[in-house]
């Protein structure tokens, strides 16, 4: 179903203050959108599970856009994303290829040994090309990256543990700016939030690790309702406070609490699980699933 323009901004407006955008930035994004300038979105994927594109598609609503692929195939113009798009082949490349005005969205870390080439995107040219000569070749004529995940933004799970094809964040294997959407994977409302407000025009304020502040500005522990209750040392056990068993909401910055998860249903500690820290910097670490 194609998403009119009243519609995104309908979606925008009800969702304004949680996508952090003002009624001067829904003006600004409707300008945009109204004009032939508003940026493409290419999302490309490197070594990743897709859990951060499969969290955006689980983004669903009561009224249209009811679903987020409504939203980005209609709007928001993303015109390349290995599980969404409808051309393939030369044709998708072609598109790429083609673009001069786009926001590129990276998903998933670059694996570095054997040439790259544990992580190939596409053919051109009757090449395999790799996802980090892809990104490489893309990135200098991006009006912004955006790396969504853990993956992406630090190398996550895939540069943990062994780490045979010597993965790595993708801002450290660009070495360029980049704003970092954290998570494992990331709450979809924080992607679509940052695209709305660069949209918009806004400039997003970034903490020490890129990523906004809009957020990620507060631990989860700030805005945990069970701060003033008395710590459980069992599971089972609802609405204590999880501190003994783990809970890292204390250091991990995001606001889980504030806008919940499965479309504002619940999450982590409401559903009687810890935070296990899935948007700093260090996760997975040998501690991220051990009681301290
Ligand atoms: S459950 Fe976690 S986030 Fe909530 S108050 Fe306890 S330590 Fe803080
Ligand atoms: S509460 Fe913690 S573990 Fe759960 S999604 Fe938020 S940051 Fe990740």
């Amino acid at each position: 179903m194609k998403v009119s323009r009243r519609d995104f901004l309908r979606y925008c407006g009800l969702s304004a203050t949680a996508l952090g955008l003002t009624k001067t930035d829904l003006f600004a994004i409707d300008s945009l959108l109204a004009s032939s300038n508003a940026p493409a979105v290419l999302w490309i994927q490197g070594s990743s599970c897709c859990g951060d594109s499969i969290s955006l598609l689980n983004r669903i609503a009561a009224t249209v856009p009811k679903t987020v692929d409504e939203l980005l195939l209609g709007p928001i113009d993303l015109i390349f994303h290995p599980n969404l798009m409808g051309p393939s082949g030369d044709e998708a490349v072609a598109a790429v290829r083609s673009l001069k005005n786009y926001i590129l969205v990276i998903e998933g870390g670059v694996p570095t040994a054997y040439n790259g080439m544990a992580c190939t995107v596409w053919t051109e040219n009757d090449v395999d090309v790799t996802f980090g000569d892809a990104i490489r070749s893309l990135a200098p004529g991006a009006s912004q990256i955006i790396c969504v995940g853990q993956c992406a933004c630090f190398g996550g799970i895939p540069a943990s543990g062994g780490n045979p094809t010597k993965i790595v964040s993708v801002p450290s294997y660009l070495a360029m700016p980049t704003i970092n959407i954290a998570g494992c994977p990331p709450h979809p409302d924080w992607m679509i939030g940052t695209i709305a407000q660069l949209l918009a025009g806004k400039t997003v304020p970034l903490d020490k690790y890129g990523r906004p502040t809009e957020f990620f500005g507060r631990t989860v522990h700030s805005r945990c309702p069970l701060r003033e209750t008395e710590g459980v040392e069992t599971y089972g056990v609802r609405n204590r406070c999880l501190k003994e068993l783990g809970c890292r909401g204390p250091e991990t910055y995001c606001n889980c609490p504030d806008m919940k998860w499965n479309n504002g249903v619940s999450w982590c500690v409401e559903a009687g699980g810890p935070c296990i820290g899935c948007t700093s910097p260090t996760f997975p670490s040998q501690t991220s699933f051990h009681h301290s």
